[in-house]
């Protein structure tokens, strides 16, 4: 049926039928690192969710999907609550919705310039220096709460414990796991008997939220950072020198990243990395578009689970992988 041929109380049981598949769905990908259907499945509820919500505005619920940052924590983490909040991203599926993301902007008066970075297939954290010294490293967590991972964290050879300047500043980017340590490391769990991860993604996840730091160790993972939460000494007026800033204070940025000025650039930065994905040493899903001018993204600001700024075109999903229930994170 289609959606304006609904009455409210239809589309109100349709939304919550939906809300409770992904929120199940959510707790077997954050909580357990280990999804039992593909992400674009989960992408098309999403969607219809946000349909049904936006035909009918009274039917969202403040536990909506739609309204909060899904990911939940572990009691045998010690929390961190989130100054600035780690949020989501929007997300668009075609070119056409792209383009109509950053003409809206465009109309609105915002300069044509756009950052276009990967969209690494990671989760996200956030690392805290004090006078240029790691002394905090987190999980995303529900957006306003995460993990403290940070033993786990200082095992990972590109996030620097201490910076090349004594500042003070939060970082935010991704921790992923390269696909080649993620091949060795399925293979070694089959000859150990243990179910596959289903994606880089999840084994990125399950090896960082663990409780022995030394099996964060073994697994090879590596970061990209690429935004600030809190910084008194930052240079940088755009978010391709915010980028450039954060490599000179030691940290790893990923350098594929351009400047576009009109839709066409942004167009071909798309097709090359869709083409260019598979050589890729890390997985993405997708392409991040974020108003280059760090001004404009602070006026902007954010909805309670998004920025305002910025959007990520997710790729068109791969073949079908095999997703295996896992249980890692316990042991
Ligand atoms: P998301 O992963 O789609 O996008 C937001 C995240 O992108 C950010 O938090 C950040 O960690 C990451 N990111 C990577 N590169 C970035 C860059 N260059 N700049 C900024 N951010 C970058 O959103 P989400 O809220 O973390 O997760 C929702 C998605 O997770 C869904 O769309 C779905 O694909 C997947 N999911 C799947 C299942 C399942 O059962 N298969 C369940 C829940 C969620």
């Amino acid at each position: 049926q289609e959606i304006n041929q609904l009455t409210p109380d239809q589309a109100a049981e349709q939304a919550a039928d939906l809300r409770t598949k992904l929120k199940n769905w959510a707790t077997e990908y954050y909580t357990y690192d280990a999804p039992s259907v593909e992400d674009s499945v989960y992408d098309q509820a999403y969607e219809q969710l946000v349909a049904l919500e936006t035909a009918f505005p009274q039917i969202v619920t403040a536990d909506s999907p739609t309204q909060e940052v899904g990911d939940t924590t572990l009691p045998e983490f010690t929390k961190v609550p989130h100054d600035v909040p780690m949020l989501s991203l929007g997300d668009v599926f075609s070119v056409a919705e792209l383009r109509n993301f950053t003409h809206r902007l465009v109309e609105q008066g915002v300069k044509p310039e756009f950052n276009c970075e990967l969209k690494i297939d990671g989760l996200a954290i956030s690392l805290r220096y004090e006078n240029g010294k790691l002394v905090q490293g987190s999980t995303r967590g529900n957006g306003q709460i995460g993990e403290d991972i940070t033993a786990n964290l200082k095992t990972i050879k590109s996030i620097p414990h201490q910076l090349n300047k004594p500042v003070t500043v939060e970082v935010r980017g991704e921790c992923y796991m390269p696909k080649e340590s993620f091949v060795k490391l399925n293979q070694q769990r089959q000859t150990d008997g243990l179910a596959p991860f289903a994606n880089p993604r999840n084994a990125a996840a399950g090896s960082l939220r663990q409780l022995d730091s030394k099996v964060t160790s073994s697994r090879n993972l590596s970061s990209f950072m690429y935004n600030v939460a809190d910084y008194d000494d930052l240079e940088a007026n755009t978010q391709s020198e915010l980028l450039a800033e954060l490599k000179a204070l030691g940290f790893n940025i990923n350098e594929n990243y351009q400047v576009a000025a009109n839709f066409a650039e942004i167009n071909e930065y798309v097709d090359k990395y869709q083409v260019q994905r598979d050589d890729l040493p890390y997985g993405i899903d997708g392409i991040v578009i974020k108003v280059n001018d760090l001004a404009s993204q602070l006026q902007l600001g954010n909805t309670v689970k998004v920025p305002r700024w910025a959007i990520a075109y997710k790729f068109p999903p791969e073949e079908a992988e095999t997703v295996v229930r896992d249980i890692e994170w316990t042991v």
